[in-house]
């Protein structure tokens, strides 16, 4: 009998079935493609967060010019608007491969099975789980954890209010001149000195930006989250003009990147006897967008705790396993954080182009270790209150305004926090 069934071998996947298979338990992998196939997308992550991992080697490049903008921006280099915010802190860029390559190690030492196919259902037969495949297979596991995906029919989870995608459009290649500075990254360039009065009433947008050496760079423009989406070709048409207003062309295509991803998919039902991880399971940070940070951090204590449920109870069922499961990956505490910033989500995807630059300043303004732990979701629950109180407090009116007044499902989210 398979103790684990994971679904899905991207980063959560293979995350959970190394940390699984680690446990000494019998993890079988079911995923479309080859689990060694390249990944599609790049992955980035901060310095101390990769550094607390000890995972630093598997870095592709690493940044410690890192800095945004968000003044309005001009043609003047001098101008104030033009003037960066610094961070302070260093920035890396996953080197895909490796990080594949090392969950894949893991995955093996422990004697992890791989199975190729298409997970279409899952039932329930005397308290264990088996899922049907697109070629009519079935596979009963003690347990199922769904890694699909963000777009995952597997769980249940509510339905109702759209849910807001990042979207971004992004280039890997050669330019007529550096679009950042050598050797430097561009987390967010809010100017938007190169848009109409009228195109800056539309949802914002910023560039994503760094130098990848031997004169290639990556450019993203970037929305943080509308629904629906901002689309593909107002993203490019956007970069294409951001850049051309520096005077900035693009020689070479290498690569282009098109992304788009949920960031305020509500939490998966926890009484289901399914458990999930990864996007599946909600995990994106919902002010960031980051997750592969928390999917190193979380694996381990996932299948710590999953392995812990197996060996007090050998005959639990999946319901009963699953529940176990989802206690430790969305423990009340956490899910009081992700109704916190759900409902930060919310707020900002209401501000104009104005006050969200003028949020950012505040936000960037806070303690270095206060903003980092927001992005990273690595304070508790009273020092993520302490500061959103801060960042209310520093907050020009303008943002005040815009934070105190309730709209549309803002307080049902505000609620969420006390009942999660
Ligand atoms: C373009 C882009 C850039 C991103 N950049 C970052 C970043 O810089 N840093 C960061 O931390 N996060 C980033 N994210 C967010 C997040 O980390 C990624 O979306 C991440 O890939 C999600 O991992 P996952 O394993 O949950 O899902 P996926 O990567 O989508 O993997 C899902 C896997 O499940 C398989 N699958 C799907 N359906 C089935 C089925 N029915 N049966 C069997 N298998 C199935 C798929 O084939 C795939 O292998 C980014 C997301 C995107 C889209």
């Amino acid at each position: 009998m398979i103790d684990a069934l994971v679904i899905g071998a991207g980063p959560a996947g293979l995350a959970i079935a190394a940390a699984l298979g680690a446990e000494g338990l019998k993890v079988v992998v079911l995923s479309p493609e080859d689990w060694r196939d390249p990944w599609p997308n790049t992955y980035g992550i901060w310095g101390e967060e990769v550094d607390g991992l000890g995972l630093a080697h598997l870095l592709e490049h690493r940044w410690s010019d890192t800095l945004s903008y968000f003044g309005a921006g001009s043609t003047d280099a001098h101008d104030p608007a033009n003037t960066p915010t610094a961070h302070g802190r260093d920035y890396g860029l996953f080197d895909k491969a490796l990080l594949q390559a090392h969950w894949l190690e893991r995955c093996e030492l422990a004697a992890v099975a791989w199975m190729r196919g298409c997970a279409t259902g899952i039932e329930l037969l005397a308290g264990r789980s088996q899922v049907g495949t697109a070629l009519g297979e079935v596979l009963e596991a003690r347990l199922v954890i769904d890694a699909s995906g963000h777009g995952s029919a597997l769980v249940r989870r509510p339905s109702g209010a759209p849910v807001a995608g990042q979207a971004a459009y992004g280039v890997v290649g050669r330019f007529s001149a550096p679009p950042v500075q050598p050797g430097q990254f561009v987390l967010m360039d809010y100017r938007c000195d190169h848009l109409s009065p009228e195109e800056r009433s539309q949802p914002p947008t910023f560039l994503y930006a760094m130098d990848l050496g031997q004169g290639r760079f990556f450019v993203e423009e970037t929305s943080l989250a509308l629904a629906p989406p901002v689309p593909y070709a107002t993203l490019k048409q956007r970069l294409e003009r951001r850049l051309a207003h520096r005077g900035v062309e693009i020689l070479v295509v290498e690569h282009e990147e098109f992304c788009l991803f949920p960031m305020n998919l509500p939490l998966p039902d926890l009484d289901q006897p399914v458990l999930a991880f990864g996007g599946a399971a909600a995990m994106v940070h919902p002010a960031s967008g980051y997750m592969v940070g928390a999917l190193l951090r979380r694996a381990p204590l996932l299948a710590q705790a999953v392995a812990e449920a197996m060996r007090v109870n050998p005959a639990a069922s999946s319901a009963e396993l699953a529940a176990a499961g989802w206690l430790a990956l969305w423990p009340p505490e956490l899910r009081r954080k992700h109704a916190l910033y759900q409902f930060g989500l919310e707020k900002l995807m209401r501000f104009s182009e104005l006050q969200l630059r003028s949020h950012f300043v505040s936000f960037f303004s806070l303690p270095s270790y206060q903003w980092y732990g927001f992005l990273t979701n690595t304070l508790n629950l009273g020092e993520l209150l302490a500061a959103m109180l801060a960042l209310f407090a520093s907050a020009p009116w303008s943002v005040r305004w815009g934070l105190m007044g309730m709209r549309g499902r803002e307080l049902k989210l505000g609620l969420r926090m006390l009942d999660p």
